[in-house]
């Protein structure tokens, strides 16, 4: 049974008990109408009050201001974190060129034509870049759908993380040794990912070279989203899919600050971009358009905003207000404590387990680890594994992409799971 099992997968990933509970009968009956959640309207009151709840435990969890230009939107898509790759790469070349403009129009003066303006502007645009810190298999992802949108020539990887480590991701070098495109005014923005959750890579905290610096910074915190306390001020949009600490797959968040939206600012039309050869964003990728329609320009599936909300829910309920103190706070003192336990275990038994990132960018969420010496890890990690389901451990394999075993710590793992699977670990590292 669900009771008896713990799983750690990295996405979809496991869910409160609870909300599920609850989401079996709302899905047959919401609020005793005789309609199921799935079938209601979107622009129903119903599904308004969901929205409101689920945007209102966002902002009280990672305390997130709403008004004036230190104010931030928060905006349900579809499309996943992949979807906000490009999303990203849009809405900020589109901030960029217009801003670029206007200097153009400033510098040529009242005198000068369209045409000279979009001549000089097509110049400017050729020093455009957009900055990438690539740490993990999701911030090269994201790389590589900017260049496949705007072009190679205009995707600076400032830091490529394998170069540091004989050609695999695990480590973060320091920041001095990243080489951000040195005029910040030519940079759209500069990306990150905050936890790889392919490599186990999280950053320990903000990058210090980013605090003040001037850049456009946006982050993908689809697997470490509300498991720490973030400073939402320093970014200039967050996001991330939900499928892993907030929900079910179907809604991307994105958080983004309201001097990146109109009427604060402006966007470069589409006509113009389409003249200076840059690419515009379908619709349902637009910040502006959902931002506008308050997440409703099309169908949103409300049954997933709910389930997030729940889980919001949940986590206000479990950690109440304390003064001085972010909500998140309690979440992050767990994730930290979870985690810790299992690379207690994998520390305590280097002969047996080696755990792949470097210790100083270890991700609380997903711990990525190789059992046996070199030669033997096939048979170990398949004997790892298979023993670990016997004990309804699941979830415990690594990505097809680099193999190994990993171990997913988001906040529906229970401490009693993790109990559990460090029992086993110990187990399995005294039997060999
Ligand atoms: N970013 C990160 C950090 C992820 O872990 C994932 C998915 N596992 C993605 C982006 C892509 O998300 P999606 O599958 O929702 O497009």
């Amino acid at each position: 049974s669900r009771a008896e099992v713990s799983y750690f997968g990295a996405g979809p990933a496991p869910l409160p008990t609870p909300v599920l509970e609850e989401a079996s009968k709302v899905l047959l009956n919401y609020k005793n109408g005789g309609i199921g959640i799935t079938e209601i309207s979107h622009r129903s009151a119903d599904a308004t009050a969901i929205l409101e709840n689920t945007i209102s435990g966002l902002r009280q969890l990672l305390d997130i201001p709403a008004e004036g230009p230190d104010g931030y939107q928060i905006l349900f898509l579809q499309g996943g974190g992949s979807g906000e790759f490009s999303a990203s790469v849009y809405h900020m070349v589109g901030l960029w060129v217009e801003k670029r403009r206007k200097q153009v129009v400033e510098q040529l003066g009242d005198s000068a034509s369209e045409e000279q303006v979009l001549e000089k502007l097509k110049e400017e645009v050729k020093k455009m870049k957009i900055d990438y810190l690539v740490t993990g298999s999701w911030s090269l992802k994201a790389s590589q759908e900017a260049a496949r949108l705007v072009g190679s020539e205009h995707v600076n990887v400032a830091l490529d993380a394998r170069k540091a480590n004989a050609g695999k991701f695990g480590v973060i070098p320091e920041d001095k040794d990243w080489s951000l495109t040195q005029n910040k005014d030519d940079s759209a923005m500069v990306y990150f990912c905050d936890n790889e959750t392919v490599d186990g890579v999280e950053f320990p905290a903000f990058p210090s070279s980013l605090e003040n610096g001037g850049y456009p910074v946006v982050a993908d915190m689809s697997s470490n989203f509300l498991s720490r306390a973030v400073d939402v001020r320093k970014y200039d949009a967050i996001f991330g899919g939900a499928q892993k600490n907030v929900g079910t797959a179907g809604i991307t968040i994105a958080i983004v600050k309201n001097t990146l939206l109109p009427p604060h600012a402006e966007l470069a039309k589409s006509d113009l971009l389409r003249k200076l050869g840059l690419p515009v964003g379908p619709v349902v990728l637009d910040w502006p358009t959902i931002a506008k329609n308050n997440s409703l320009y099309n169908t949103l599936p409300i049954f997933d905003v709910w389930i997030a909300g729940k889980v919001m829910d949940g986590l206000l309920k479990k950690h109440p207000a304390q003064a001085s103190m972010p909500r998140i706070q309690g979440q992050q003192d767990e994730s930290e404590k979870k985690a810790a336990s299992i690379y207690g275990v994998l520390d305590k038994y280097p002969e047996v387990y080696t755990v792949v990132p470097d210790k100083s960018v270890r991700s609380r969420m997903n711990i990525c680890f190789r059992v046996g010496k070199e030669d033997e890890r096939d048979a170990k990690e398949k004997a790892f594994i298979a023993g670990a389901s016997e004990r309804l451990l699941q979830g415990v394999k690594g990505h097809r992409s680099v193999g190994g075993c990993r171990v997913s710590n988001y906040n529906a793992v229970s401490l009693e799971s993790v109990e559990k699977l460090v029992r086993y670990m110990e187990e399995f590292a005294q039997s060999k």
